[in-house]
């Protein structure tokens, strides 16, 4: 059987068969929906600008990466080598030690976050968690699902954690050892809170241990390659870290990666016989385009090239706070942030650049695929909003 006919397949007979004239319209009319509100897609962090058209033939083929990436299995179609490449590259941004180090390519930052949370739970059964309440709202329910005893501390006014409010409540649980969840750019602003002050704070209440996971779905791959970025790797003392795939790198799906320290992940290993490897992972059947989407990305920018990305997402996000002060709706953004927070505008405009919004504040994000032209066609869209109200 050749390699790249995958035609030679009988269930490829369904190829065969003329489309209805119903399902061709049906088709066609999803793909105008979906080209007319991509050009209108500023408020959330999934960069639309990618070309993964070399990676077309891969999609004829049953692609599962099941089982543990760095470990041999009965189950061979799959791009586990692929895979480990990318988290090694991964590791390397994240500075993590390269003797100690473990990660898989998941589903988004959601199941990275749950995987550090396990992992934490799994070192100290007894452990509380401590999260700030600008804080992501898979944290709230990967918490319900493990019922983790925790406890949410305030924010600052940029979105960073209160340093004061977290020392004095872990200082009145100090039996429990703690379990810090640190935002590495927050949902809402872009936020990052800082390593230091925290490991400071646990080195001050002389603590026995800790575990520290680091929610870095957007900042994850951008911090890397800033010129002076706040400490957020496995150097300032993380135990594991998400980041989303989807987000600065950009994917046609959802996709992410954690990484997290090899010793830890040993404790929850188990052998399963089906497959002929090690179950570390919390997916079983996983997407195997994900590593190779995400590899090829990797090689196709290099760190020059997310430099480049990134320096340019600033500057954008510079040129709309420029443009949106004009209008007084009081924008501005964290240091390494190409998140703009401003005044939240009308539901129409809302709904319209399909914003996101928390309470009285809008944001929107200069990922790669945002242009001036956008920003230009949301201002006069917003001048239009306010001249009628
Ligand atoms: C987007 C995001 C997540 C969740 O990521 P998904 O890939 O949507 O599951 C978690 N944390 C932060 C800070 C995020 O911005």
């Amino acid at each position: 059987m050749s390699q790249n006919r995958p035609s030679d397949f009988p269930s490829s007979d369904a190829s065969k068969n003329p489309l209805s004239q119903d399902t061709e319209q049906r088709l066609d009319e999803l793909f105008e929906y979906i080209k007319i509100e991509s050009q209108n897609f500023l408020g959330y962090p999934c960069n639309q600008s990618f070309d993964y058209s070399a990676l077309d033939r891969f999609v004829s083929y049953a692609l599962n990466n099941i089982g543990d990436p760095f470990l041999p299995s009965t189950f061979k179609l799959n791009t586990h080598t692929i895979e480990c490449e990318v988290i090694e590259q991964f590791a390397r941004y994240s500075r993590a030690d390269p003797k100690d180090i473990w990660g898989y390519v998941n589903n988004g930052g959601t199941e990275g976050n749950m995987y550090g949370f396990y992992l934490a739970r799994e070192l100290y059964p007894e452990g509380m968690v401590y999260y700030s309440e600008d804080t992501h709202y898979s944290v709230s329910k990967i918490l319900r699902l493990l019922k983790s005893k925790s406890i949410m501390i305030k924010s600052q006014e940029n979105g960073e954690v209160d340093y004061d409010d977290l020392r004095e409540t872990i200082r009145i649980h100090r039996d429990s050892p703690p379990i810090i969840f640190a935002n590495i750019g927050t949902t809402m602003k872009g936020a990052v809170d800082n390593l230091d002050t925290i490991k400071k704070i646990l080195h001050e209440l002389a603590l026995p241990g800790h575990y520290i996971h680091a929610d870095a779905a957007l900042s994850g791959m951008i911090l890397p390659f800033v010129d002076d970025p706040v400490p957020f790797g496995f150097d300032a003392g993380i135990d594991s870290i998400s980041i989303s795939g989807h987000k600065m790198i950009g994917a046609p799906f959802p996709c992410g990666v954690v990484l997290a320290r090899e010793k830890n992940v040993k404790r929850i290993a188990r052998s399963v016989e089906y497959i002929g490897t090690l179950d570390t992972t919390l997916s079983g059947s996983r997407n195997g385009l994900s590593p190779l989407f995400l590899w090829y990305a990797l090689r196709q920018h290099g760190e020059k090239g997310f430099k480049r990305i990134i320096q340019s997402c600033f500057e954008i996000a510079d040129y709309a706070i420029a443009e949106l002060d004009q209008l007084d709706l009081h924008p501005w953004r964290n240091k390494n942030s190409n998140s703009v927070v401003f005044d939240r505008p009308t539901e129409e405009i809302v709904h319209q650049w399909q914003l996101a919004v928390q309470g009285t504040l809008a944001h929107i994000i200069t990922m790669p695929h945002v242009g001036k032209d956008h920003i230009n066609r949301l201002v006069i869209d917003l001048k239009k909003s306010m001249s009628k109200s």
